[in-house]
C-alpha cells in the first residue's frame, strides 16, 4: 500500500519523509504528526517496497521500522547505505533490542524506541536530523559544525578559534565523532578508532575520555551536550 500526500501549500523546509512501518495505527499517527509539522509523509508497510520507493522518489529522510514483513529494517538500511547518505532513523519496538546496535553500525543516523511511543519526540528528532543534514549538504551555511576545526597531522583542534589542548585519545574521539555529526558511535566502534593509540583502552576509559573532552569543549563555549551519551549505545556529536 502506498499513500502519497500532496499539499497545495508547504513551508520552505518541508521534507519528504518515507515512513516504513507495518503497524497501521503507528503509521497513521506518525503520518499525522509529520504532516502537522509541515512535512510530506509517504507510508509503506512492506519492507520489500522501501528501496524501490526511495530510488524512485529520493525522499529527504527515512523512518524505518526494524521488524517488517517482507524484508527487515537492517537489511533495508544496509542496502540504502550502499548508494545513499539519506538520513535514516530506525524505529525499534524495545529499547533493549540488541539488533539496534547492529543497525547503528550499518549507518543509521539515529534510533527511536516505540515504547513509550512519543510522536512528538520523533518529530523533534526528525527536525534535528534534517537540520544537520542540510548543514552537511550546504557547508556554506556555516552551521554549528563549522565551529570545530581539526588539524589531522598536528593532532590539534580548535572550537570557535580556541585551542582545545587535547590528548591524542581525546583528539581521536573528537575526530571520529565529528566526522559524522548526528551519527551514534558505539563504544566498540570508538575503541576501534583508538586502536593505534592505545591497545588497553576499556569501555569505561572511553567514558572518562569523553567526559574530559566534553569539559574541554565546554571551556571553549561549545554547547554542554554537543557530545551526547545515548543510553546503552554510545555517543554522538551534535555540533
Ligand atoms: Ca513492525
Amino acid at each position: 500500500m502506498t499513500v502519497m500526500d500532496n499539499k497545495p501549500w508547504l513551508p520552505a523546509d518541508a521534507a519528504r519523509i518515507l515512513v516504513v512501518e507495518d503497524e497501521p495505527k503507528m503509521a497513521a499517527l506518525l503520518s499525522d504528526y509529520l504532516r502537522a509539522a509541515g512535512h510530506l509523509p509517504e507510508c509503506l508497510a512492506d519492507g520489500r517496497e522501501a528501496v524501490p520507493a526511495y530510488q524512485a522518489r529520493r525522499h529527504d529522510l527515512i523512518l524505518l521500522d526494524l521488524m517488517l514483513p517482507g524484508r527487515d529494517g537492517l537489511d533495508i538500511c544496509r542496502e540504502l547505505r550502499t548508494f545513499s547518505d539519506v538520513p535514516i532513523v530506525m524505529l525499534t519496538a524495545r529499547v533493549e533490542e540488541a539488533d539496534r546496535l547492529l543497525g547503528l553500525e550499518l549507518g543509521a543516523d539515529d534510533y527511536i524506541s516505540k515504547t513509550p511511543f512519543s510522536p512528538r519526540e520523533i518529530v523533534a528528532r526528525v527536525k534535528a536530523i534534517l537540520r544537520r543534514s542540510r548543514v552537511r549538504s550546504h557547508p556554506g551555511d556555516a552551521g554549528p559544525a563549522a565551529a570545530l576545526q581539526i588539524d589531522d597531522e598536528g593532532y590539534r583542534a580548535w572550537f570557535k578559534g580556541r585551542s582545545l589542548d587535547l590528548t591524542p585519545i581525546e583528539f581521536r574521539l573528537l575526530k571520529t565523532l565529528s566526522s559524522a555529526p548526528g551519527r551514534v558511535f558505539s563504544r566498540d566502534a570508538l575503541l576501534d578508532r583508538l586502536h593505534d593509540e592505545q591497545r588497553a583502552v576499556t569501555d569505561r576509559a572511553v567514558d572518562s575520555h569523553i567526559k574530559n573532552l566534553r569539559r574541554k569543549l565546554e571551556q571553549a563555549e561549545a554547547e554542554p551536550d554537543c557530545i551526547r551519551a545515548i543510553y546503552g549505545v554510545g555517543y554522538r556529536y551534535d555540533g
